[in-house]
């Protein structure tokens, strides 16, 4: 066995018990320590563990219990969401080191459900990138083409899952870092509704964009990692006071037939001059899939789509400018030498730990937020908002969900867009939109175009994770996707 691919193949070798625990753990771990090796590392990892945690007889599955639902199963987990014992960096030098002193929720409720986290991923510092390049500790490469980006900001979580290293990984979204990089890896990605995953635990970038979500090879794979992560936390002020309740994919009969008589609407947009050619194709073919499975296909406008970019690069750098405003060299982190008051210290420290994008946004942010440029970029910015939210309102009143391509490309190449970064930008710009209305919206791959994974995308209206997840499992087994490393160990 290389490769570990999905939790029902964990789980059965896992149910043999102690020794095919151990088996799986250092297999998982000896794979992660492969990728960092060789002469162009994968880099998927910041930090790892050294050993598993003990075996746990009462976690078996063998055991039954539903706490046990991820027993033994090895997870990998973004460096911007807190862990205890291995380093939270945020693919920062200014937080290099740093041990956070608590664990985040959704990582706490998936090491109460006997799972284990055996390292930190690679991420753009501070979750600010659609590449993965623009962490301080070295870019992530693509499994699938080794030259080639793995997506970003939660690259390192995409390219581990890709490469077989955990079958699920947690991430973070707060443009598309969760959407964007499965769609380049070829793996299914998630990010639910604003407010459904707690965010505690999750350093913070754009407060009202941020979410936690997860990577994983299959959709109820994807189904049952977020089953354990839901759900209301009082850690979180914008955990919703709402019963999730259970998300589950599993429907009468074939899964094929949550799609006959559901109505997906296509949004004009998305399917612009953006659009790469071979991304469409793929997009086209899957949209025909969806139709002979007897779904209703019906064409809708979200015509704030061409703003919404404009939209997030206002409210996020916003809201970062404040969030960062706590890296200091004093509380947490590094700290600078040599300064001779407090505030050099503050400067050299800050100038010292972040990098050019993090400094580039934090300067937006605080232009756009100062008192002579406030009304004419954040205040339009957050009536823009408003229209992303209604277009998505109108377009649910008609139909079920949305299906559209995740990326207008598969993934570039290895400092292709570095210099350049409004082109850079515009990796986000089929993602962004669900974040700015926190909404669902996850990626399943969808095919092939050129030797890279082409993602699809489905978005549902707030709360419909469930029905979301449904539509998606059936596209899923009526495709029958094949990643391009497949045919490897
Ligand atoms: N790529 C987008 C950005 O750079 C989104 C990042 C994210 O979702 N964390 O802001």
């Amino acid at each position: 066995m290389g490769a570990l691919r999905s939790l029902s193949a964990a789980r059965e070798m896992l149910s043999l018990g102690e020794d095919a625990y151990l088996e799986l753990a250092s297999l998982a771990l000896h794979r992660a320590h492969e990728l960092e090796g060789g002469e162009a590392p994968i880099h998927a990892f910041l930090s790892l563990v050294e050993e598993p945690p003990r075996f746990r007889a009462e976690l078996s599955p063998a055991g039954g219990a539903a706490a046990s639902r991820l027993a033994g199963v090895p997870i990998a987990v973004k460096d911007n969401i807190c862990t205890l014992g291995l380093p939270t960096t945020c693919g920062s030098r200014l937080l290099e080191g740093y041990v956070s002193p608590y664990a985040a929720t959704a990582v706490r409720r998936l090491e109460e459900s006997g799972a284990w986290v055996i390292g930190k991923t690679n991420l753009d510092e501070f979750g600010m990138g659609s590449s993965t390049e623009n962490s301080a500790f070295g870019p992530t490469r693509n499994p699938a083409d080794r030259k080639r980006v793995p997506g970003g900001s939660s690259g390192g979580s995409a390219a581990a899952v890709a490469a077989g290293v955990v079958p699920a990984a947690l991430g973070s979204s707060t443009g598309g870092s969760i959407r964007q990089p499965a769609a380049m890896c070829g793996v299914v990605g998630v990010k639910p509704t604003y407010g459904r995953v707690s965010r505690y635990g999750l350093v913070a970038f754009a407060s009202s964009l941020d979410h936690v979500g997860v990577f994983a090879r299959s959709v109820p794979d994807a189904a049952a990692i977020l089953g354990v992560v839901v759900g209301v936390d009082r850690r979180d002020a914008t955990s919703r006071p709402r019963d999730p309740g259970p998300v589950s994919t599993s429907t009468a009969g074939e899964p094929s037939e949550a799609l006959r008589g559901r109505s997906i609407g296509v949004p004009a947009e998305y399917f612009g001059d953006e659009l790469d050619d071979g991304v469409r194709q793929v997009a086209e073919r899957a949209l025909d899939t969806i139709g002979e499975a007897g779904a209703r296909l019906i064409p809708v406008s979200l015509p704030s789509t061409a703003t919404a970019l404009s939209c997030y690069y206002v409210v996020a750098p916003a809201e970062a400018s404040a969030n960062l405003a706590r890296f200091d060299g004093v509380r947490y982190g590094r700290r600078a030498t040599g300064g001779r008051t407090l505030s050099e210290t503050y400067l050299r420290s800050r100038g010292e730990g972040f990098g050019d994008e993090v400094k580039r946004r934090i300067l937006l942010g605080t232009h756009v937020l100062s008192a002579r440029q406030y009304e004419a970029y954040y205040l339009r910015a957050l009536e823009l908002r408003r229209h992303v939210h209604e277009d998505f309102r109108r377009a649910f009143r008609t139909v079920d969900a949305l299906f559209a391509p995740t990326t207008p490309t598969v993934a570039f190449r290895l400092g292709e867009k570095r210099a350049t970064p409004t082109e850079m930008y515009t990796a986000d710009i089929f993602t962004v939109a669900a974040n700015l209305a926190g909404i669902p919206a996850m990626t399943i791959p969808i095919g092939n175009q050129g030797g890279m994974p082409v993602g699809g995308q489905l978005m549902c209206a707030a709360w419909e994770e469930e029905k979301m997840l449904g539509i998606a499992a059936a596209l899923e087994t009526c495709l029958e996707y094949v990643h391009p490393l497949a045919g490897e160990a």
